[in-house]
This record gives C-alpha cells, structure tokens and sequence, in this order.
C-alpha cells in the first residue's frame, strides 16, 4: 500500500530556508511559484528573455530573471518548462550553476528515468508532482485546500531529500490533501503508460471506432457524434466521483447488462497483450528515445497525425454540433 503524508508530517521551514528558482511558467510553474511565495519562500522565477510568460508573472508580483541567473542565485531549482526542452534548458543554464548541496526538483520523471538529464552526484534530486493542472493547484491552495501530489527522490546527497520535498510540497498546499511517495521510475513509466494506453490514445481510438462503426453502417454522424463522444463525459463524471459501481448504479439496467457482456469484447485478451507490448516499450525506453528523436527533427509525423485526426469526421461534425450547445465552451 502506499505511504501517505499530510502537513504534520512536512516542516514548511526546510522551504523557507532556502532559495527557490521555479523555471517556467505555464501551468504548473505559475502555481508553484505563486504558492511557494505566498507561503512564505524566497522564490524567483527563470524564463528567457523573449518569453511571453515574463510580464505575466511581473504583474503578479515576482520577480523574473533569466533561467542561469535563477539557477545561479537558488539553491533549489524546480523544472517546470516543457519536458522535450528539459534537457536543453538543463544544459544552457542549469548545469553549470549547481552547487555542492544544491536540489535539482522535476514536475514529472521522464528526463531523470531515460538520462536526458544526468545530474552530478552532490546535489538532490526530487520530484513533487501534483495529480491535477496547474490552474488547479493554485486555485485550490488560494481556497486553504490542496491537490494531492506524489513525491519521490532519485538521489538523496544530503540526506534529507525527501523532507525537503515534502516542505516543497506543503508550500504548495500539497500536503493538506495527502502526498504519496513514489519513485522517479513508477511515475515516468506510469505516467507514459496511462495516457497512452487508456486516457488519451485508448479513448480516442475507441471513440473513433465506434463513432466510424456507426457511420459506417450508414447512421447519422450527428447522432453517432452524440453516442460515442458527447456522452462520454457523463460516464466519466460518474465514474471520477465514485468509481465504476457509480457509473453503473447511475446508467439503465440495460446499459449496465450491456457493459457487462459486451464491454470484455471490445476489450479483450488481445487488446491487454498489446498494452503489454506498450508497457514493454515504455520500460526499456524505446518510447521515450523514439519520441525525442521526433521532437528534435522537427515533428514531422507528430504533424501528420494531427492533420489527419484534424480532418476526421468526427471533428467536422462535433465543430458543428457544439454550437448547439451553448454552455460548452469550444474556446482553444
Ligand atoms: P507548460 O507548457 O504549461 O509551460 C511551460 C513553460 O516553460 C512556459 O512558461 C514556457 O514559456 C516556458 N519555457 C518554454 N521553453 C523554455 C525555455 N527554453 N526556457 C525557459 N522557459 C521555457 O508546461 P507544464 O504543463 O506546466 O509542464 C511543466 C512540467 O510539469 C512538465 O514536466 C510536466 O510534465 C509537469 N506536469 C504538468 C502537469 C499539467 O497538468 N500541466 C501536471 C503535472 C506535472
Ligand atoms: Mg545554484
Ligand atoms: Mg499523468
Ligand atoms: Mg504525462
Ligand atoms: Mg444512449
């Protein structure tokens, strides 16, 4: 079972005695950098100086250098820009501003687990990652909550690593939900294999398959639209507030009966070896590898794949249909 820690267990004054450098500022760094200040912590935030994200976070009162300078001057220094240009931005600015004693924090395990950043070995290396947007995290910790966050240390030079990030964790209204202790591994090869095989890639091509099924057979792709996509949000709303038993005490006794004996068809021991295989790639890290090799050519075929889903029906026709339905907000 998992280990969980609330804010009794974490000393906010690890924090407070030290100095953070967030590097970023979109979802996730504008919400660590705004907690940790308000909580109290000599936070700045590193963006480069062509970056549209500076004169938001000046408005909001914190000030901004470039991501060396804030290496430089923390001795905490938070990761929160994209993870395909970690590895850049870990090179040009970070690398050289590391000091013996110094903690080098991610938001998310990938570049430590496949080696795109090799940290040397005197400084910690931690990860505390909240499960849920940015924007999340930081209206929940302005309401005195917090999202629950998952914590790990990869390298523990000082020996204290984990309590530090803890306290990093508490300044962020982490631990008054719960933080659950994790590894780098578990949650990079988690991470990768939940949004591949069930909540972004396995429900896209499912609700492409059945919306295709129906229109196929000669249905309306409106009304396919509305059985295999729209709907799908109320599923998921039931089954986040209390699991499957939720869903299906909710849906007819029909539907549920239909779950039950059709679902394990669609579903099936073949789709799980594959997941296996998926799983497989995920953890020898041919995955990640082939992945970087497509973000720094250029994404060509991520660009094609785009086009090509851009361009499925089922996009033309849910355009259409989400102008009938005027509290659904389309907005990019
Ligand atoms: P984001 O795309 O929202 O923001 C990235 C920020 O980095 C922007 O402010 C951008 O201007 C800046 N940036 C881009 N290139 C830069 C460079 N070369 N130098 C300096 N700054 C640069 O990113 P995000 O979604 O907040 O993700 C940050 C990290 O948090 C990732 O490791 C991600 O996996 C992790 N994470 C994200 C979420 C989420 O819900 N978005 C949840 C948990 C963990
Ligand atoms: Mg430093
Ligand atoms: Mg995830
Ligand atoms: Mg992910
Ligand atoms: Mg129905």
């Amino acid at each position: 079972m998992a280990e969980l820690f609330y804010d009794d267990d974490a000393d906010l004054s690890i924090i407070q005695g030290r100095k953070v450098a967030v590097l970023g500022y979109g979802s996730q760094g504008h919400a660590h950098a705004l907690s940790l200040r308000d909580s109290g912590v000599d936070v700045r935030v590193g963006l480069h100086e062509g970056s549209k994200s500076r004169a938001k976070a000046e408005e909001q009162g914190l000030r901004v250098v470039t991501p060396a300078e804030a290496a430089a001057e923390a001795d905490v220094i938070m990761m929160l820009v994209p993870d395909p240009v970690q590895g850049r931005v870990y090179e040009e600015s970070v690398k050289d501003n590391l000091k013996d004693g110094d903690a080098l924090f991610f938001g998310h395990g990938l570049n430590i687990r496949y080696g795109f950043v090799k940290p040397p070995a005197n400084v910690d290396v931690c990860m505390v990652a909240p499960k849920g947007p940015g924007h999340l995290v930081r209206r929940q910790f302005e309401e005195g909550r917090g999202v629950p966050c998952i914590a790990a240390v990869e390298q523990d030079a000082s020996g204290n690593g984990f309590a530090l990030a803890l306290s990093y964790a508490k300044a962020i209204g982490g631990t008054r939900a719960g933080v659950i202790k994790t590894t780098f591994t578990e949650e990079a090869e988690t991470d990768l294999f939940g949004e591949q095989a069930v909540l972004c890639g396995g429900t896209a091509a499912l609700v492409k398959a059945g919306f295709e099924t129906l229109v196929e057979a000669g249905y309306q792709p409106e009304i396919a639209y509305f059985e295999c996509l729209h709907e799908l949000k109320l599923i998921v709303d039931l089954m986040y507030e209390g699991g499957l038993s939720k869903m299906r005490w909710s849906v007819s006794e029909t539907a549920e009966w239909g779950d039950y004996v059709s679902g394990p068809r669609i579903i099936n021991d073949g789709t799980k070896a594959e997941m296996k295989k998926i799983l497989g790639e995920i953890q020898d890290g041919s995955f990640a590898k082939e992945w970087m090799a497509e973000y720094h050519n250029g994404l060509p075929r991520y660009n094609e794949y785009k086009k090509q889903d851009g361009d499925h029906l089922i996009e033309t026709t849910g355009k259409e249909l989400r102008k009938l339905m005027s509290w659904v907000d389309d907005q990019d």
